[in-house]
């Protein structure tokens, strides 16, 4: 085509925006979002027949992370993310006020913060001290959950709580606390690295509530989690590819103008030796989760969500290390590679650490072997 058709195409036709986002300013918090995404339908969009009870459509998810991830920073599109995948569907479990709230959230007036981590005991999930007691004429939900996305603009807390001793999954429900009842109060998480996302502390301090505030049945608390954060484990994933595949086109496009002798950096072989790793782990990755998302998206498959999170895990340590390595000093300046790759530490913690997930697959071990023989 010649340059002038080009040019005369490029004015009639601009590059389509995601629908959805309307003209937020890259700086938008979690909250912004969300409402923006609710107001033009693309939550309910992400979900088979447009509710969660059915399921989510992982090719809705991956164009949404995406979407996000072109335009937002890390912050807020975790904020979408944690909500889309986990908080929103647990509330399709039952009860009058998760209806409302799950009604308000796919709306986008509402935001729903998911709050499982407590401050004693993290990753050792079933050793959590939040408590939830039911006597005849209420509840009353006593503890400190930390690091909580969502929680400094939340309008719903839906908080994993025991209400019976000992380690037994059978010990935990979940309940949505209103973030401004009486007893709860939030603090910022102290960073700077998750800007946008709301992140913070909560202590609920013997709040309260109605007992329809329980959110499904008593004692499913722990098992509802496990099969919904598998989803999140590959939302996480879908949009681990699009980090990736962001963050090496930016190397690529500096490495072909940074100059280097009579050439450019990108014409080092052992340069496009180490691009071409990161190429071929992403697209690993990619491969992975197309074939696992239906797994996980339709039978929450925690095995496969735990395969996806690990490889997710390590495909952006591996990526983004060498991306921001490729980038020299530049590398250091305000949100550039540096930053980007500190904060997508976060794949190796956030959601399940590393650790944990590859524990997940170790148990699986018998089965996922199966699946390789030929
Ligand atoms: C930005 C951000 C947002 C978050 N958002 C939410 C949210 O919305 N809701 C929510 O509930 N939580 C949230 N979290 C909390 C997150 O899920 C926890 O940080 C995570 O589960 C790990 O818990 P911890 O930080 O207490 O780690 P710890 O339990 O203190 O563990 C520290 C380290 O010990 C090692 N380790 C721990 N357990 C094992 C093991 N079994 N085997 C081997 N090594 C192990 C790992 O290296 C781990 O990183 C968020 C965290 C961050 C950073």
């Amino acid at each position: 085509m010649p340059d002038g058709a080009r040019l005369r195409l490029a004015v009639r036709e601009p590059t389509p925006q995601p629908s959805g986002l309307g003209d937020l300013p890259p700086d938008a918090d979690g909250r912004r979002i969300w409402a923006a995404l609710g107001a033009a339908g693309r939550l309910a969009g992400v979900y088979r027949e447009g509710h969660p009870s059915a399921g989510a459509d992982p090719g809705a998810l991956g164009r949404l992370m995406a979407d996000l991830d072109a335009r937002f920073g890390i912050g807020s599109t975790l904020s979408v993310c944690v909500q889309i995948a986990t908080a929103v569907p647990l509330l399709t479990l039952g009860g009058q006020p998760a209806a409302d709230a799950l009604r308000e959230a796919l709306a986008g007036t509402a935001v729903v913060a998911l709050a499982a981590t407590d401050e004693g005991s993290g990753t050792d999930l079933a050793g959590l001290g939040t408590e939830v007691a039911v006597d005849d004429n209420g509840i009353t939900v006593t503890g400190n959950k930390r690091w909580i996305t969502g929680a400094l603009y939340a309008d719903h807390l839906l908080v994993l709580a025991r209400h019976r001793e000992g380690r037994h999954f059978t010990n935990f429900t979940w309940v949505l606390v209103p973030a401004h009842a009486p007893g709860v109060t939030v603090e910022a998480a102290d960073t700077a690295l998750f800007d946008g996302s709301g992140t913070g502390h909560i202590r609920l301090d013997r709040v309260r509530l109605p007992r329809d505030r329980i959110v499904g049945r008593v004692g499913r608390g722990m098992t509802s989690f496990a099969s919904h954060i598998a989803v999140e484990r590959l939302t996480g994933t879908l949009w681990a590819v699009a980090l990736c595949a962001r963050m090496l086109r930016r190397t690529k496009s500096r490495l072909e103008e940074r100059r280097f002798g009579d050439g450019t950096l990108w014409q080092l072989e052992s340069i496009q030796q180490r691009f071409a790793a990161c190429l071929v782990s992403t697209h690993q990755l990619r491969a992975l989760v197309d074939q696992l998302a239906d797994r996980v998206a339709r039978d929450h498959d925690t095995a496969a969500a735990a395969l996806l999170k690990a490889a997710a895990a390590t495909t952006v340590d591996r990526v983004l290390a060498e991306c921001a390595q490729l980038q020299g000093a530049e590398g250091f300046s305000a949100a550039g590679a540096q930053w980007t790759r500190a904060q997508a530490a976060l794949w190796g913690i956030g959601g399940g650490t590393k650790e944990v997930v590859l524990s997940t697959v170790a148990g699986a071990s018998d089965s996922l072997l199966t699946e390789l023989s030929p």
